[in-house]
């Protein structure tokens, strides 16, 4: 079993540090991927500090990977030595229940293996992309379009296709009025998707302060909630609200902002419930619904849009011993837009 540098988390309050793990030997329908970039998404931070249930320690997170295949299974024919590939939030699944077989593996009825702090198929827990080499059976590794840049690449794994896979879901498309609330990782992804999309864009953020940001990104409107006239303003308005935000917010104020039938979708997982009171959904026939992830299928459709749209996330570059402060950072909302791990300096 090849031992490969890694950056882990060893307790939910002590910072993260240098580590080397184990990866299984190439099997034969697996890719052994180096890892050139690796995304810093909160769920890593939620994970890593316990927040979403204990987890094993140490733990390696990071499931918004990009690299370049080095070494492949004998029976391995979807990837080949010296290939761009990417790694998202899941290594693999049960492949027989009806999700699967229905291609929505996300939603595994046996639980989908995740890229890190799950049970993997041979009983040991995955370690995820902060580290410098990945083992991943080969369908769960998705094609990185030349014309992206790696590092730009590896948020796309993660941010991009948990905003794509509802943006797609509801059928958003010239004319339809979305609403993103919170301009963070996930948030300016989509932004960016669901412009590239044709939807007239709003942005819903506590400040002003990326006003900027959020139009060049693609957004037509942008609101501060701090502001009560915002959701005055803004009543009976759109037909999707992708709910971005990390922390608990007052979903009953946003379920207000859906016009006839539309939809407030969570992909923020904050710890604490969310209540829902009742009255705010039969006004306007809304529907409060959450979306996890994305399919592998999906995924690729993604990276490929992506590509053909010429979206890339905003990144900002870090070395693995900056991880710590890079979570600081994420915490006080003062990211703009991904941390991106360069895990040459892990090498
Ligand atoms: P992030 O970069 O930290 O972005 C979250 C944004 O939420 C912040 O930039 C901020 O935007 C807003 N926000 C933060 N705290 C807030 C508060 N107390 N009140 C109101 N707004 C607040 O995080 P991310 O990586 O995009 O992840 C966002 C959430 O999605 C996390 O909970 C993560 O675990 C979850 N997630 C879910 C899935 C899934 O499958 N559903 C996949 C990935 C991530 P403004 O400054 O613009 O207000
Ligand atoms: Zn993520
Ligand atoms: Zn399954």
């Amino acid at each position: 079993m090849p031992t490969v540098n890694a950056f882990a988390a060893t307790s939910a309050s002590e910072p993260l540090s240098r580590t080397t793990i184990e990866r299984r030997d190439v099997g034969a329908k697996d890719v052994l991927i180096e890892i050139a970039y690796s995304g810093i998404c909160h769920s890593d931070i939620h994970t890593v500090r316990g927040e979403w249930g204990d987890i094993a320690y140490p733990q390696v997170v990071g499931h918004e990977i990009v690299g370049t295949v080095t070494e492949v299974g004998s029976e391995v024919t979807l990837h080949k030595v010296g290939d761009r590939v990417g790694v998202g939030c899941m290594v693999n699944s049960c492949r027989e229940c009806e999700n699967c077989l229905a291609g929505e593996e996300q939603y595994c009825l046996n639980g989908n293996t995740g890229t890190y702090a799950s049970v993997d198929r041979d009983g040991t827990i995955t370690q995820g992309g902060y580290s410098t080499h990945i083992v991943v059976v080969e369908d769960f590794v998705l094609r990185v379009p030349e014309s992206i840049p790696f590092d730009k690449a590896a948020p796309l794994l993660c941010a991009g296709v948990t905003t794509y896979s509802p943006l797609a879901h509801w059928k958003v498309g010239p004319g339809s009025r979305v609403a993103v609330v919170g301009m963070g990782g996930l948030g300016h992804m989509a932004v960016k998707i669901a412009h590239a999309m044709g939807a007239e864009v709003t942005v819903l953020s506590q400040s002003l302060s990326k006003q900027e940001d959020g139009l060049r990104l693609g957004a037509d409107h942008y609101y501060a909630t701090s502001d009560p006239e915002t959701f005055d303003k803004l009543k009976n308005t759109f037909d999707l609200i992708v709910n971005s935000v990390s922390a608990k917010i007052d979903i009953n104020a946003y379920l207000s902002l859906l016009r006839l039938d539309g939809t407030l979708v969570s992909v923020g997982a904050p710890p604490e419930p969310l209540p829902v009171q009742v009255f705010s959904l039969f006004g306007n026939r809304r529907s409060f619904a959450g979306s996890g992830i994305g399919s592998i299928r999906e995924t690729q459709e993604m990276l490929d849009f992506c590509a053909e749209h010429g979206i890339a996330p905003e990144t900002e570059l870090v070395a693995a011993d900056d991880i710590n402060e890079a979570y600081e950072r994420v915490l006080a909302s003062d990211v703009r837009y991904r941390f991106v791990i360069d895990v040459a300096t892990l090498a």
